[in-house]
């Protein structure tokens, strides 16, 4: 088996701590005097070590987990992992551990805890539908969510900070492309705020597997499939060189690093992201025959901070998928004349979709909302006379970070375009009238 550790050193305030490298390693992490602190006064700092550890097992298709805590002097009284019980199996540990209704509830031991669990790895999206995690005998490809699923912690100790590390064992042949870095002893430190107790996210994929890397306006891209599969990285790559630029001209500061993953049947014929990440189905079109682009749609998605609110899906589908075809055109990889062809096309789609504020958009809905998004980003740049426009909404949620709503988009899209949107957002949202083109 090899090992590779990725050092996820956390700082859990907005402060910068420096963590000597030395220390974090070390189980006397939660020891480790605050001097270190920039410019704040040194002070003694709530300190404990995350341990999170995954060992791929292609032979019975399991992963076994554990986290071990070390140092956890009473910080965190307890953690709630929200887990599909048909995947988590053969679950101890120390402390005390209880499992109900889909979730786990770890109460760890003070001092060195560990909890375990076997997580089987293949999931499909549906009953009926293609895998969204797998391993196989030459790789596997999954989420760290799958193995470190989502977690609610009670900490005892407000603002306590942990150290994290990720240690994945996996066959000796086999390699790993994930969010963070982590090559033999190599460690990458990350900073977070406001979270108690990071885990690893993202796509990840081990295995034999074939690789390519590019730095693309500030970003190392890193695009890798299982090793004979028919990917198309190169395509991809082209693809990415010039649409990525405009998309960071939108979007603002992009992270430094994001992977790529993909693979062919019988994984899930789609895209999903996740942080820092995005997976393809090897058969998935850089451009639909709708003109809009699944690629640039998911990126959208992986680069906005911001959440969709209650009634606001339409939003985020709406602008991933209005953006797929904007970035195309801004980038001349699509005509002006392509681009409206492609908008009446969805506008048409759009009319079977009586509500747009629905809890998760689909295709109907999300046409419709492309429609709509289309004509605030012309009410915008008609008030300003071209100055502002649908950007630099986005450039808000992208800021500020809050849940997006219907009612947040108005009152941002009046903001900066200095215009009373009132009966153009009656008309356009209305759950009971069509989209109609009427700009109110
Ligand atoms: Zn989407």
């Amino acid at each position: 088996m090899v090992r590779i550790p990725i050092r996820l050193g956390l700082a859990l305030t907005a402060a910068l701590v420096v963590v000597p490298a030395g220390v974090a390693r070390g189980g006397d992490a939660a020891t480790a005097p605050v001097g270190q602190r920039l410019g704040g006064a040194p002070a003694v700092q709530a300190r404990y070590q995350a341990d999170y550890r995954a060992v791929l097992d292609p032979e019975s298709g399991l992963a076994h987990v554990r986290w071990r805590l070390t140092g956890n002097e009473g910080y965190v009284g307890r953690i709630s992992l929200r887990v599909d019980p048909d995947r988590y199996h053969n679950l101890e540990g120390d402390g005390t551990i209880r499992a109900q209704d889909g979730w786990i509830h770890w109460e760890p031991s003070r001092g060195r805890a560990e909890l375990r669990y076997d997580v089987q790895l293949d999931h499909r999206r549906a009953a009926d539908k293609g895998f969204d995690a797998r391993m196989t005998p030459e790789w596997a490809l999954f989420k760290g969510e799958d193995l470190f699923p989502p977690t609610r912690t009670l900490e005892t100790v407000p603002g306590a900070e942990a150290d994290a590390r990720f240690t994945l064992e996996m066959p000796d042949d086999w390699s790993l492309v994930a969010t963070r870095r982590g090559v033999g002893r190599q460690s990458v430190e990350i900073e977070e705020e406001h979270r108690l107790l990071d885990r690893p996210t993202g796509w990840m994929i081990a295995g034999k597997l074939g690789v390519t890397r590019e730095k693309i306006a500030g970003v190392w891209f890193v695009l890798a499939n299982p090793a004979g599969q028919d990917f198309r990285r190169m395509d991809l790559l082209a693809w990415l060189q010039v649409t990525v630029p405009e998309l960071s001209r939108v979007l603002g500061s992009l992270p430094p690093r994001f992977v790529i993953v993909g693979a062919e049947d019988p994984m899930w014929r789609g895209g999903l992201s996740a942080p820092d990440s995005l997976y393809l189905h090897a058969d998935r079109p850089l451009v639909q025959r709708d003109g809009t682009s699944p690629v640039i749609h998911e990126l959208v998605h992986a680069f906005m901070h911001a959440r969709a609110g209650k009634g606001g899906d339409w939003i985020v589908e709406g602008l991933a998928e209005w953006y797929s075809l904007e970035i195309q055109r801004r980038a001349g990889l699509m005509s002006r004349r392509r681009f409206r062809k492609a908008l009446e096309r969805l506008e048409q789609r759009g009319r079977a979709a009586v509500d747009l504020e629905v809890a998760s958009s689909n295709g109907d809905t999300t046409a419709r909302a492309v429609g709509v998004l289309d004509r605030l980003d012309h009410q915008i740049r008609e008030a300003t006379r071209g100055r502002r426009s649908l950007d630099d909404v986005v450039q808000r949620f992208q800021v500020e970070r809050r849940m997006i709503t219907t009612a947040r988009l108005r009152e941002v899209s009046e903001e900066i375009s200095g215009r009373d949107l009132g009966k153009f957002f009656a008309v356009n949202t209305a759950g009971t009238h069509r989209a109609t083109g009427v700009t109110g």
